[in-house]
């Protein structure tokens, strides 16, 4: 038994230390990416299902690996995190949406917003205000049509410290949205303190909506508090008709998922937005 334990430990540090190289390696590769240019943007299409009309993107990262092909945020985000390399990653995703979203606008095309996921370590960086401040200068795009997705995480922080950053945001002309709503420990006590437009229901109380009496219920719930606070409401995760029906009947119009389309290459969504065009 003993003998057999000693080999368990050591088989388990073996896994450890592979883990641990392959974590290493990626981090290696995630500092080059940016230099070798590896990151590419998809977007994803905001509907107003009432009027047909898109009203927004938002731009979600990818990366371009080059051995193990095109990866999915939550592959090298959290990774990214941890290492703080989602400044440098942050910073290219913003200047390349508002970038491809100015394009859009002087085509000619319907004005929307641009939304741009912001983590909160990225959110407290000092120079977050600044940076965003420049970007827009650099691309031309106009404040009002930059919208920031930010998590519930962000209400753990010092509170004073938060609302004067959300402000400093919120007076160049941003919008703000609560990205994820429904799924944080916060208290709702934020809500009233944060400068913010919208709430973005999440996901997870969407998929079942229109079989499960609990999640209708917050739904319906969220909805008349997003009305009484006069906030702006999206719901993310639409992938059926019903859905859609649904959450229209429950006083939703904004909606976001695979139902109106996949996060597409910008390329891609250029020709979808050609034949939505009236
Ligand atoms: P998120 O911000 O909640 O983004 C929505 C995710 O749901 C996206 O996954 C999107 O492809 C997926 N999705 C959209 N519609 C549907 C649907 O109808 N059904 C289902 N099942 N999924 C749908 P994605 O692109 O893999 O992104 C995952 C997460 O990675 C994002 O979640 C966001 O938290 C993070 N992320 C993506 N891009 C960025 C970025 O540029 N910066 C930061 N900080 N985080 C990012
Ligand atoms: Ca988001
Ligand atoms: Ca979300
Ligand atoms: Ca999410």
């Amino acid at each position: 038994i003993k003998e057999h334990g000693k080999n368990n430990y050591q088989l388990y540090t073996d896994v450890m230390n592979e883990d641990a190289i392959q974590h290493l390696q990626l981090e290696r590769e995630l500092r080059k990416a940016i230099d070798r240019d590896e990151f590419l943007l998809h977007y994803q299409p905001q509907v107003n299902v009432s009027t047909g009309q898109i009203t927004g993107m938002e731009a979600l990262v990818r990366w371009q690996h080059p051995h193990r092909g095109l990866l999915s945020p939550i592959h090298f985000i959290p990774l990214a995190e941890e290492t703080g390399l989602i400044v440098p990653i942050g910073e290219w995703v913003l200047r390349k949406a508002c970038e491809d979203g100015q394009r859009w606008l002087q085509e000619g095309r319907k004005p929307m917003r641009m939304a741009v996921n912001l983590s909160l370590i990225q959110f407290q960086e000092p120079n977050l205000v600044e940076t965003i401040q420049q970007i827009l200068e650099e691309t031309g795009l106009e404040p009002r049509y930059l919208e920031l997705e930010i998590t519930e995480s962000i209400a753990m922080n010092n509170v004073e410290q938060v609302v004067a950053k959300l402000e400093r945001l919120v007076n160049l002309g941003i919008q703000i949205s609560i990205d994820d709503f429904g799924t944080g420990f916060s208290s709702l006590s934020y809500l009233k303190k944060f400068p913010i437009h919208k709430l973005k229901i999440d996901r997870s109380f969407i998929t079942d909506i229109t079989s499960d009496p609990d999640d209708a219920s917050i739904v319906s719930a969220i909805i008349a508090m997003a009305n009484s606070l006069k906030l702006d409401l999206i719901v993310e995760g639409v992938e059926t008709e019903d859905q859609q029906t649904y959450l229209h009947r429950l006083g939703c119009f904004e909606m976001q998922g695979y139902l109106f389309s996949r996060p597409l290459p910008a390329q891609m969504l250029e020709q979808l937005m050609q034949s939505w065009l009236p």
